[in-house]
């Protein structure tokens, strides 16, 4: 009943590719999602994002709601248009920031009171504010708000948790069904819509097909439990939503326990509607999770890891601070096609990296965007031809080979 905006178009193993339709063009699947917290991947302007062939970002409903404010975005005609970006976009609930602000909050059945990290002034986020905030925003797809479970937390706390996120997951819905479209753009006139439309030569802003309206996902929690993790996802496919993320990992648990996580929670899952992972991870985690059957992901860790000069390549991890690159002419990845591999040299980034110029977390952030988005690109052709295993264990014998050399992240 749901799937008119999801089609899974191939399959191998556990793996699917496929292509979700948002009001704000279409996405192939699987994908890893950049983070622009603030409405800006840092450092990196819209059009450079566009040229990567990024089809969706996620924002922070959390760091927009304290700043410019939800409601300032949505007199401005939603967030597509206020940071001018015509493809698709996803906002957080802002349940993982304020689960973040540990000290600062007061978790109760209404919903969290929270002080600003910004000022310290008092605000209060609940089911109903946080699905609010988001339609102001106007993301294509948006975020039941959830607890995200504390790591690590016994048996009882995981559980009280995991049940207080689905009672939210039934407020969240109830007030999403009576607020439906009302997104800002669906308020645009059709001559207002032509204007914006023409100014951007995107072929991207397709309101009139697709899915026309925002889509409202739910979330798994259940902490480090798997039968919690099933309870949860089966709580939350009964409440109904239009996709599923698995949220409360990547928050401090080993590795191998979030993998176990995620596979107990997946068979329990619906196999045609679009399954999200929040929070991961590294190249290769991002390969073997699309590998479990995974649609969607978002991690800071490129965006964030450019900025202290830490740069995926096809040869391993490189910090670019080591002063074996000081003289290097060559390119930071030989077999990278992005803009930056093709012009400038590991020596010219290293230099920019150690004077602190402002041009070196622009040009570090577009390399690991694009590494990343290659990456994807290369497992979705490799479902397309059924060759994901093969594609998987070269992946992991980079990933070996690079930890021999990976140069100290200090
Ligand atoms: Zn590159």
């Amino acid at each position: 009943m749901f799937n008119n905006f999801f089609q899974i178009e191939a399959r191998c193993g556990a793996a699917r590719a496929g292509r979700l339709c948002t009001a704000h063009g279409e996405v192939a699947t699987p994908v890893f999602m950049p983070v622009g917290t603030l409405a800006t991947v840092k450092g990196v302007p819209q059009e450079t994002l566009e040229e990567l062939g990024v089809e969706i970002l996620l924002a922070n409903t959390y760091h927009l709601f304290l700043r410019p404010g939800t409601e300032t975005i949505r007199k401005l005609g939603g967030l597509h248009r206020f940071m001018s970006w015509e493809r698709a976009l996803l906002t957080d609930s802002g349940g993982y920031q304020v689960f973040s602000l540990s000290d600062l909050r007061k978790v109760r059945e209404e919903g969290v009171e929270f002080r600003s990290h910004l000022d310290g002034a008092l605000h209060f986020l609940s089911p109903e504010i946080a699905t609010a905030a988001q339609i102001a925003l106007g993301a294509d797809i948006i975020m039941a708000f959830d607890e995200c479970t504390e790591y690590p937390a016994g048996r009882e706390q995981a559980r009280q948790s995991m049940e207080m996120t689905a009672r939210w997951a039934t407020r969240c819905k109830k007030y999403f069904e009576e607020h439906t479209g009302e997104a800002p753009w669906k308020r645009v006139s059709s001559f207002e819509f032509q204007v914006s439309s023409s100014r951007s030569d995107t072929g991207n802003s397709k309101l009139e097909t697709g899915n026309s309206s925002q889509l409202l996902f739910g979330i798994i929690q259940g902490g480090m439990h798997a039968d919690l993790r099933r309870e949860s996802a089966e709580r939350t496919v009964e409440i109904g939503f239009t996709g599923y993320a698995i949220g409360g990992l990547s928050v401090g648990e080993p590795r191998t326990l979030t993998r176990e996580m995620v596979e107990a929670t997946l068979p329990h899952l619906p196999p045609d509607q679009p399954r999200y992972l929040m929070g991961v991870g590294t190249p290769d985690e991002i390969v073997e999770y699309a590998a479990l059957g995974i649609d969607m992901m978002d991690c800071v860790l490129p965006t964030r890891a450019a900025r202290h000069g830490l740069l995926y390549t096809s040869e391993g991890k490189l910090a670019i601070k080591n002063a074996r690159y000081a003289d290097d002419a060559g390119p930071l990845d030989p077999r990278c096609g992005c803009r930056v591999c093709a012009r400038y040299s590991r020596a010219y980034l290293r230099h920019l990296y150690s004077s602190n110029e402002t041009l070196a977390a622009v040009l570090n952030t577009a390399h690991n965007l694009a590494f990343y988005l290659d990456t994807m690109r290369r497992v979705r052709q490799a479902i397309d031809l059924g060759h994901l295993a093969a594609f998987l264990s070269e992946v992991r014998s980079h990933s070996l080979n690079s930890s021999a050399h990976r140069e100290d992240p200090a």
